[in-house]
């Protein structure tokens, strides 16, 4: 369907879990709270969401999080969703680390697209911006997903948050002397992926982090690569600008949320764990239907009151963020507990 502003919503992404198995500084830092498991909606319930968001035109979802992969059944989620009449694609975005393990998963349940977040490949700089992570799993995940999506058609993408590596290597004294950002295209010239650059927006602790500009980024990466070229293929739904380099694998992409501000353009709804729908990052405002679903009424009831609920925040979304005017935002929860 369309919201007011006419723009079509045809992509939920749900987030499936609070919690996560790294502690990523920018999003879920040491010391945040996870909410009681039973506040968390199941299986089956994001099942009932998904099917009402198809009656109103969502076809794709992204499974999400938290970490997606240490919510037990994610994969068994993934094939229930594709089974749901009207969703056409389900992909999921991971940290990685447990990928390996459930790769085979994911594909039998019918993966269209996993998302590999990674900000930088010096091991010392991801352990300390991950809390401990394991930079080899994410890259030896990497590497089985290629082997075993090529041979399926799944694309694999890898996402990177802009920040200044540099000094974000200062400021966890982590003694990071690497090229910057411009490490990370090692992938796309190795792999057939693409390699996406996400501007840090200032969601919960984000804010504490500066992101690099974008415009600044493509003039950087134009001046290395001269031949680059604007890639007019298309790679997904999402807002992403992409450029192909010769001899590259994949493609570099840009998610330019604050610089090349996209809410015009923008098809997007999330529902967070805990099953509360919302139409703008930026913004507290969405439909809880979590209460509808364990409150009081008949299933065709729920039903209607669900759809009445999930159509109303489709058709309320916000014409635009204000990222750039932080102080106007009605958002204060983490990335982590809205489902990144
Ligand atoms: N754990 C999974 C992962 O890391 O891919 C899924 C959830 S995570 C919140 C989804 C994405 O949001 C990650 O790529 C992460 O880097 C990104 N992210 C977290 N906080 C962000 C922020 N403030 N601005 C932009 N991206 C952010
Ligand atoms: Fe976990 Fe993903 Fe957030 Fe990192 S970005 S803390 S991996 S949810």
């Amino acid at each position: 369907m369309r919201d007011d502003f006419g723009r079509k919503i045809d992509y939920m992404r749900i987030s499936i879990t609070d919690r996560c198995n790294l502690r990523c500084r920018y999003c879920m830092p040491d010391g945040v709270k996870c909410v009681p498991m039973a506040d968390i909606l199941t299986l089956e319930e994001y099942v009932r969401i998904a099917a009402c968001g198809a009656l109103l035109g969502i076809r794709k979802i992204k499974v999400t999080g938290g970490e997606p992969l240490v919510r037990l059944g994610c994969s068994k989620l993934v094939g229930m969703l594709k089974e749901t009449p009207g969703i056409e694609k389900v992909t999921i975005t991971t940290n990685g680390i447990l990928l390996e393990r459930y790769l085979g998963e994911l594909v039998e349940a019918g993966i269209d697209g996993i998302n590999i977040s990674l900000d930088t490949l010096d091991p010392a700089l991801y352990s300390a911006l991950t809390g401990g992570g394991s930079l080899q799993s994410v890259l030896k995940a990497l590497e089985c997903a290629l082997k075993v999506c090529e041979r399926k058609a799944i694309p694999v993408k890898i996402n990177a948050v802009s920040l200044d590596l540099e000094d974000v290597g200062a400021q966890l004294d982590c003694g990071y002397n690497g090229p910057g950002w411009q490490e990370m295209l090692w992938i796309a010239r190795k792999y057939p992926v693409d390699v996406r650059f996400i501007e840090m927006m200032p969601v919960g602790f984000g804010k504490q982090y500066r992101s690099l500009n974008h415009e600044k980024l493509l003039h950087q990466l134009q001046a290395m690569y001269p031949d680059l070229e604007k890639d007019k293929e298309i790679h997904g739904n999402g807002p992403a600008v992409y450029y192909r380099i010769p001899g590259f694998g994949g493609s570099v992409g840009f998610i330019s949320a604050i610089h090349g501000k996209f809410c015009a353009g923008c098809n997007r709804v999330r529902l967070t764990a805990q099953g509360y729908m919302k139409s703008c990052l930026c913004y507290e405002d969405g439909e809880d239907l979590r209460q509808i679903l364990r409150g009081n009424g008949t299933v065709e009831e729920k039903d209607e009151m669900l759809f009445a609920a999930m159509e109303r925040a489709i058709k309320g979304k916000p014409m635009a963020h204000c990222f750039e005017h932080p102080e106007m935002m009605t958002e204060y929860d983490n990335m982590v507990s809205i489902g990144g």
